[in-house]
């Protein structure tokens, strides 16, 4: 089975609270061609790990949009075709939680690392701020702080609100 990547999102924060210019370099994982619209391994663990899920969100309030909603776990949800890139939502996140980088407009998806594709797995990897992004071949491991965002990617993250 092939490798995973692991995503250690409290290094990457600390990268890029260090050093402005660093950040995820833009990654996609779509095994199916249904895609709905392009989103960053970075938008999908930030909102599925390091978001507060705040009950009554302030970040779907301010939207003009309505181009966020919460799926059906609490998860915040950003609709690509919907979103005006006016970066509301970040202003108003108490918790600092979302990043500009979200907003950039990709429709091609050359753009992007393609996470089903072995060879830009390893050139993703290379491109990451050193020390954040490693392959392994763990599996999820909650007392370790590491879950599963698909099953490619690991991410190890210290959640706001810890499983029962
Ligand atoms: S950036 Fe997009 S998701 Fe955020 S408030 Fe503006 S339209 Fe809504
Ligand atoms: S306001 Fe921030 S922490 Fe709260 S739900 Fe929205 S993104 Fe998450």
């Amino acid at each position: 089975m092939a490798r995973k990547i692991l995503i250690d999102m409290t290094k990457l924060r600390s990268a890029m609270v260090e050093d402005s210019a660093l950040t995820l370099p833009e990654a996609c994982y779509y095994p199916s061609i249904n895609i709905n619209g392009l989103k960053t391994i970075l938008e999908l663990a930030t909102f599925r790990f390091t978001c507060r899920k705040c009950e009554d969100a302030p970040c779907i309030g301010v939207c003009p949009a309505d181009a966020l909603e919460k799926d059906d776990n609490g998860v915040i949800e950003r609709h690509t075709n919907l979103c005006v890139s006016c970066k509301s939502c970040v202003t108003i996140c108490p918790f600092g939680t979302m990043m500009t980088h979200f907003f950039i407009h990709h429709r091609n998806k050359d753009l992007f690392y393609d996470l089903t594709d072995d060879k830009d797995v390893e050139k993703f990897v290379k491109a990451c701020p050193a020390g954040t992004v490693t392959l392994t071949d763990s599996e999820e491991w909650h007392e370790g702080h590491i879950y599963s965002l698909n099953e490619k990617v690991l991410i190890k993250d210290y959640l706001y609100i810890t499983e029962s």
